[in-house]
């Protein structure tokens, strides 16, 4: 059996424009490598041609390629994690089908992987010089705050543009939790990672399929996931406001008893009355997003459906 170099796993959602533009690109940075390298598509319930085109690809067999298709949308990282379990190189890279991450940094990444033992993951962090303040203030504020929450330290803007030994790969696919933050989870298997900068190219074509709704629940995700500090500030909270409440009774008696008047208090109990019901929302809020995750993890259910896998046959293709 012929063991591959490297796996290149790349997740499709509505990507039809670009997948055959991707893997010329692939084929063009790997051609005079000397490498052995072969695609996993991993279709991700595309509702376009998507499907259509990988199996062009698939027939035409350019360059090995697999093509595993989910039985609906699972989302990015439910398909890398398919595509993980598909792929059988010695390195394993994980590339984003719209070439915005371009394939010839691929090959840096296993050149320094081959040359530099000491190292098992090579990721690309994206150079955001050019990004607007707003955004780039928001993005820092969240690792800020995901750093200081979690027991994980994430880099900011490092990608799941990785290129990793089997060892990793063997240790993601280990990683079986329901709820896939993958920046958190590469964190959390450790590893010795390289960092490389890359700037992100323009779209090849179709659209991103991030927005800010997606964008704030991976955020959650991702303190929920890595960290039970929101449970201990809820604690905190109750026994703040509680110690505060005991205070201002003890207030309110001796005013009374040494003024003799009743307090006129109709603005101060609408005001604590939606505070206090506020933060129990709030805490009530924390616990449910810990208590659902349990709920969704203890169902046990797979991360992802394939309805196909298309592979080839490794002997005859050499
Ligand atoms: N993707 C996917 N499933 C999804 C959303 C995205 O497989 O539900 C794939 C998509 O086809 C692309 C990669 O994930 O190859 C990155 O998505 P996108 O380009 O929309 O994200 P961005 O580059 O804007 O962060
Ligand atoms: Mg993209």
């Amino acid at each position: 059996m012929i063991i591959m170099k490297l796996s290149l796993v790349v997740p499709c959602y509505n990507e039809a424009e670009n997948v055959a533009a991707f893997q010329m690109a692939a084929i063009s940075a790997f051609d005079g490598s000397g490498y052995d390298f072969e695609i996993v598509y991993v279709n991700d319930g595309s509702q376009d041609a998507t499907l259509h085109e990988l199996r062009k690809l698939h027939t035409e067999q350019k360059c090995p390629v697999k093509v595993v298709s989910l039985s609906r949308n699972f989302g990015k990282e439910a398909a890398l994690y398919a595509g993980l379990k598909q792929a059988c190189g010695d390195y394993v890279s994980l590339i984003d089908a719209d070439l915005q991450q371009r394939p010839e940094i691929v090959r840096e990444m296993v050149d320094i992987l081959e040359k530099n033992d000491e190292y098992d993951v090579v990721a690309a962090y994206q150079d955001r010089r050019g990004e607007g303040k707003v955004l780039s203030f928001f993005k820092k504020s969240f690792y800020r705050l995901i750093n200081r929450m979690s027991d994980i330290s994430l880099k900011s803007d490092a990608s799941d543009f990785r290129t990793f030994r089997r060892s990793v790969a063997k240790s993601l696919i280990e990683m079986g939790e329901y709820h896939r933050f993958s920046k958190g989870i590469f964190a959390w298997v450790g590893y010795s990672t390289y960092f490389i900068p890359y700037i992100a190219c323009q779209r090849a074509g179709g659209v991103s399929k991030w927005n800010f709704r997606k964008l704030l629940n991976y955020g959650i995700d991702g303190i929920i996931g890595y960290s039970t500090k929101p449970l201990r500030i809820a604690t905190f909270l109750g026994g703040i406001s509680a110690v505060a409440a005991f205070l201002y009774l003890i207030f309110v008696v001796l005013q009374k008893l040494i003024t003799g008047i009743d307090i006129p208090g109709y603005a101060t109990i609408i005001v604590l009355i939606l505070f206090l019901g506020g933060m129990q929302l709030l805490c009530t809020g924390i616990i449910g997003e810990y208590v659902g995750r349990t709920f969704e993890q203890s169902k046990n259910r797979p991360i992802y459906i394939a309805k196909e896998i298309l592979t080839y046959d490794k002997d005859s293709d050499q």
